[in-house]
């Protein structure tokens, strides 16, 4: 078998671990989409697809792989990196740490001298990191987060109005974190604009196929397996895929790390996108969610495809670990 004919042959296998394991869980209906944020609980909560692309471009979706809903927390990931790529690694430190805090995503919590937001991957980071995109007002804020996307997925996303309004309307406890870092001098004093423009980041509209495919620009050190086109930094993306890895689940991370063992972010609209350095990306959407905030399903299709594609960063036998 030639070494094309091979990696074609073990991306079928992959093709049909998805393919069964979307049958497989298709009716686990445990946990329960997001309520918090009112709007988000209008979604279908049977919806769910799985979609993975490689760094070669390969690609598969299964279910309802072409379904938009909103990105919620996994625009965290993209919004750190261009933060490190317009200001640098030591500005953005000296705002937002790089400690996982055990803690949920939404904790009113900075760091022990209360000078930082603790990760850049929990809402008070993430707060911080948006205050950092530049531009002269919220349209041309937004419009350069919205342009970021679009350089991985080729279209400039749409914003979910209804979610966007919601989230405005019920998100104090995100206001109560971003006061909370003006007063320390964290954030500067365009509060509403910033929450604003975090909560209109977490409203944009993506599909699992969307997330498959910056999953495996960020895997193939920031180069898209389609165009070519470098569009994150390679150091950035090291960045990147470490605080994923040690921060992205929240105060489930541990637990992450030591089952499935890859960087991966996840939202409450559903989504979870891992990536495997080297390989590809991995999203599944399915909107219940268990009490950490993670989609259950997607939680279990991880641990599942890690278990039997030996995905896991650590794992002795992983194919592209062994030199030579
Ligand atoms: N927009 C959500 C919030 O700030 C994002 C949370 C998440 O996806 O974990 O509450």
């Amino acid at each position: 078998m030639t070494e094309e004919s091979e990696r074609q042959a073990r991306f079928r296998w992959f093709r049909d671990g998805c393919e069964n394991l979307h049958a497989r869980y298709a009716d686990l209906s445990q946990g329960a989409p997001a309520d918090y944020i009112p709007e988000l609980a209008r979604v279908d909560p049977d919806l769910f697809a799985i979609a993975a692309m490689t760094v070669d471009g390969e690609r598969l979706g299964v279910g309802d792989a072409t379904h938009l809903f909103t990105v919620q927390s996994i625009s965290k990931l993209l919004l750190y990196g261009l933060a490190l790529e317009v200001h640098g690694r030591d500005a953005v430190l000296e705002k937002v740490g790089v400690a996982p805090t055990g803690e949920s995503f939404n904790a009113i919590e900075l760091d022990d001298r209360q000078t930082r937001a603790p990760n850049p991957m929990v809402n008070a980071g993430a707060i911080a990191v948006s205050d950092m995109v530049t531009g002269a007002g919220p349209d041309e804020r937004l419009e350069r987060v919205r342009a970021m996307f679009a350089r991985y997925l080729g279209r400039h996303p749409e914003i979910d109005e209804g979610v966007w309004k919601s989230e405005r309307v019920t998100g104090n406890r995100n206001r109560a974190i971003a006061y909370l870092m003006l007063s320390h001098g964290i954030i500067s004093a365009r509060v509403e604009e910033t929450l604003d423009l975090y909560f209109a980041q977490c409203s944009l509209l993506l599909s699992v196929e969307d997330l498959a495919v910056i999953g495996a620009t960020l895997a193939n050190g920031g180069r898209h397996p389609l165009t070519a086109e470098q569009v994150v930094a390679h150091d950035v993306v090291r960045d990147m895929l470490t605080v994923a890895l040690t921060c992205g689940m929240y105060d489930y991370a541990g637990e992450w790390a030591y089952t499935v063992g890859i960087p991966a972010k996840s939202g409450v609209g559903g989504g979870i996108l891992g990536m495997v350095p080297g390989g590809g990306g991995v999203a599944v959407f399915s909107p219940r969610l268990d009490g950490h905030g993670h989609s259950v399903r997607g939680v279990r299709v991880f641990e599942a495809l890690s278990r039997r594609y030996g995905m896991h960063l650590f794992d002795p036998d992983r194919p592209s670990t062994r030199p030579g």
